[in-house]
């Protein structure tokens, strides 16, 4: 729900009388925040896309660890069997 930015409009004083629901999708792109409206008909769409990008995200943020992880175990295990 969003003012109009109107002073004289009723939205402006009553937060119930606000516009909406409005679905915006909001995200970075060369260092500029992009706002797009989108339709209520769409927003769904886009809502399901983007809880799937955090899963994503998520899932190789975990990836990334353990494949840090591993790496250090066997550089560990290089070493040691030099020494050896
Ligand atoms: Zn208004």
């Amino acid at each position: 729900m969003m003012k109009c930015g109107k002073a004289q409009c009723a939205c402006a004083s009553d937060p119930t009388k606000r516009h909406g629901p409005y679905f915006e999708l909001t995200y970075k792109a060369n260092g500029k925040t992009v706002n797009v409206k989108l339709s209520p008909e769409a927003a769904p769409l886009y809502r399901a896309a983007a809880q799937q990008y955090r899963k994503l995200k998520t899932l190789l943020n975990r990836l990334d660890k353990l494949s840090k992880t591993i790496l250090r175990h066997q550089a560990e295990l290089a070493e040691s069997k030099r020494h050896h």
